[in-house]
């Protein structure tokens, strides 16, 4: 499967800094920042550096390095979040849309980290 990325994307351009972003975190292959409409008290987005379109094309494609720390960057999110189930945190949920049946509004890859109130079941 080719992927053609649109590097005009809105964070493609908070990756480039065209646009400003309330950063959380951020490490050599990502970046945390937090959801300009944010759908509960914490609500943090994990994208990569690189340009992938969607977590199979990123999953597929990135590097070991990339991937690895991608997802090391967004644990450390959940810690910052003070979310984590197994630290004493009431738990979190991740979700990433892909392509048109998910609605996925923004075509470069990302993680949503979302916690800090009840989420009910993601799937009715
Ligand atoms: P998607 O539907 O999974 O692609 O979600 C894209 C997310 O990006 C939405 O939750 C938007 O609120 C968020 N978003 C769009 N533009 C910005 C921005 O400039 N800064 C932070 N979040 C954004």
């Amino acid at each position: 499967m080719a992927y053609s990325y649109d590097d005009q994307n809105i964070f493609a351009r908070i990756l480039r800094g065209e646009i400003p972003n309330q950063t959380v975190l951020e490490s050599e292959h990502a970046l945390a920042f937090r959801d300009i409409h944010p759908q509960a008290p914490e609500h943090v987005l994990v994208i990569p550096k690189g340009p992938y379109v969607t977590f199979d094309h990123f999953a597929l494609e990135a590097s070991a390095e990339e991937i690895v720390d991608f997802h090391r960057l967004a644990g450390q999110v959940c810690a910052l979040m003070g979310v984590q189930p197994g630290a004493g945190g009431l738990g979190y949920r991740t979700i990433s849309n892909a392509g048109e049946h998910s609605a996925q509004e923004v075509p470069h890859y990302h993680v949503h980290i979302l916690g800090g109130r009840p989420l009910g079941p993601l799937l009715s």
